[in-house]
């Protein structure tokens, strides 16, 4: 029995340059296109073939063995080092974390399964009228697709690094970390936490950084004669506030040819990727934190690490800039326990940020005059990096792996499903 797939938003009429992205399908049609069913599994069948002694050994047995008997027909080709990176100018990915300790523990059911090229499907839990359990696949297809078996360095090996080569070829680039709180941006972007020290070494900045010099190094761009300078910020509820200089609040001013200025940001002199830990250290230290009941770390701030480049002329021309964004939380206000009007305002900020994001990120892959910046101040200071022929950017969707998370993961696969429908334009010249 075909099971109607789950409502789709409405989507623009078919051009040769749609991505065909999102489908619900069967498991022997996965490696199909174009077909939308559901798989649905009878409960006898799955007695028959599992679970002979009837217990359920954990809250959700019977859609637990339902993805079970759906992966083993899924072809798994995970992404290796030796796979060749592209050179998007648009990038969107998608990374999955495994499941937590906690979510061991409670047994928690994993949802996505990740087979490989850029490939990432959702087994969503659904009941129909008669109240029989069934699966709602739905297959995105992305750039790249990480499982939870990826570490940090492979992540960056086909994400951020091919963004620093490109600042060293005069581009504004910029990598996003996008997702629900505790779906690993942090993680990604600053390094890993064991415990509460984090390992910033081993995280994106630090990667970038470490690059950063190594290009400084190489003869191939010494005859720029450039030197790397840092920035560490934060927008909260729309204000910018300096992580290298106390949290000082700052202006954002634009002026009458659009230059958008951050006035009185700290721009840092560095000169070793050790530089640039200490101050992702410090200044990740005292990065704002809401206290949201869901996670007491949750973070409702967008931290932004700026990695510019400088000539070493009178004037210390722009060359090229990095900005790496830790984006704030993307969770809706839906946790009624903290709906206390402070929480509702800063979630109003933060949708209304991510969704400029999303419409600049659009523009600038339909190469259109207007980038709709002015909506948020996250846009507002990254204005540069939306516009023209120099932009690079790079967005890793981060999804936990949980039946609990599986709304917050399907929001997270549209939106970044949107930021790049349209493939034609989203190839690097050259
Ligand atoms: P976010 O910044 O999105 O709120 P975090 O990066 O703080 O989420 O991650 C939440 C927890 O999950 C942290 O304890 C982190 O160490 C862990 N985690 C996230 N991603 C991974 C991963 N890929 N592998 C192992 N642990 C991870
Ligand atoms: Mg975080």
């Amino acid at each position: 029995e075909a099971v109607k797939a789950t409502e789709e938003p409405p989507r623009m009429p078919p051009t040769s340059a749609v991505r065909v992205s999102r489908k619900s399908v069967a498991p022997h049609e996965i490696n199909k296109v174009g077909k939308r069913t559901s798989c649905f599994i009878k409960p006898s069948e799955v007695q028959t073939k599992r679970g002979k002694f009837g217990e359920a050994s954990r809250p959700n047995q019977k859609f637990y063995e339902m993805i079970q008997v759906f992966r083993e027909t899924l072809e798994y080709i995970p992404i290796s080092s030796t796979d060749v990176v592209e050179p998007y100018r648009i990038c969107v990915c998608v990374r999955k974390r495994p499941l937590n300790k906690q979510e061991v523990g409670r047994k928690e059911i994993d949802v996505v399964s990740i087979p490989g090229k850029g490939k990432l499907l959702v087994h969503e839990p659904k009941h129909k009228v008669d109240l029989t359990k069934y699966l709602d696949n739905q297959v995105f297809h992305f750039d790249y697709s990480f499982d939870e078996t990826a570490a940090n360095d492979l992540v960056y090996r086909f994400t951020a690094k091919p963004l620093v080569q490109s600042i060293f070829d005069g581009c504004m680039a910029t990598c996003f970390a996008y997702g629900q709180t505790g779906s690993g941006k942090t993680h990604t972007m600053g390094g890993d936490f064991t415990g509460k020290q984090q390992n910033s070494a081993k995280g994106i900045y630090a990667l970038a950084a470490q690059d950063v010099f190594a290009y400084l190094g190489n003869r191939k761009y010494s005859n720029l004669d450039l030197s790397a300078y840092v920035s560490f910020f934060e927008i909260y509820n729309g204000k910018v506030y300096d992580l290298l200089n106390k949290k000082a609040k700052l202006r954002v001013l634009e002026d009458d040819r659009q230059q958008v200025q951050v006035v009185g940001l700290e721009e840092v002199f560095v000169t070793a990727a050790e530089d640039v830990i200490k101050m992702i250290q410090a200044g990740s230290a005292c990065r704002t934190s809401g206290q949201t009941s869901a996670n007491a770390n949750s973070s409702r701030s967008h931290a932004i690490l700026q990695i510019v480049l400088r000539r070493n002329d009178r004037n210390n021309t722009l060359h090229g800039k990095f900005s790496l964004v830790d984006l704030a939380g993307n969770e809706r206000g839906t946790d009624v326990s903290s709906n206390d009007r402070s929480t509702l305002v800063e979630t109003a900020e933060i949708n209304r940020s991510l969704l400029a994001l999303k419409e600049c990120i659009r523009s600038l892959g339909k190469n259109s005059d207007h980038i709709p910046f002015r909506m948020s101040t996250l846009t507002k200071v990254l204005r540069d990096s939306f516009i023209g022929e120099k932009s690079r950017t790079c967005m890793i969707a981060m999804v936990s792996p949980g039946m609990a998370s599986c709304e917050y993961t399907m929001n997270t696969l549209r939106y970044a499903d949107r930021v790049k429908e349209l493939n034609g334009n989203s190839k690097a010249n050259g």
